[in-house]
């Protein structure tokens, strides 16, 4: 898509280091982090979102996770896995992401 920043991203418009990548996903650091530890897991197909994603993208990011998480430098202490979805879920880029947050305890609610 392109006006889409996560498609720049992909595509290397957009300089970005990656943490992870394969044929299916990329791996970035947000660039305004919300916790020690803020990565963007990021289909290199461009899809909208969860509703949207082709069948056997979650499952591979599920697979992948574990190597993820080491890469990210994400301990046993936990992590928080957050998929904003549409305006009123707080979804800024519309290209399916999901974020992990790590490195300090989070509350709950989050708003
Ligand atoms: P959303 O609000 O859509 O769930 O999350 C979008 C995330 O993308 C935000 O946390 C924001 O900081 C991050 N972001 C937006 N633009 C860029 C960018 O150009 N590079 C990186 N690394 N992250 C970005
Ligand atoms: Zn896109």
């Amino acid at each position: 898509m392109t006006d889409c920043i996560f498609c720049k991203i992909i595509a290397g418009e957009i300089p970005s280091k990656r943490v992870y990548e394969d044929d299916k996903i990329i791996v970035i650091n947000d660039v305004a982090p919300a916790a020690p530890v803020h990565i963007l897991i990021i289909p290199k197909e461009h899809t909208e979102n969860i509703l949207t994603a082709p069948s056997g993208l979650v499952l591979h990011v599920q697979e992948k996770l574990p190597e993820i998480l080491s890469l990210a430098g994400v301990g046993p202490a936990g992590f928080r896995l957050v998929i904003n979805t549409g305006d009123e879920g707080g979804q800024t880029v519309k290209h399916l992401h999901f974020h992990i947050l790590a490195g300090k305890a989070m509350g709950w609610p989050p708003c």
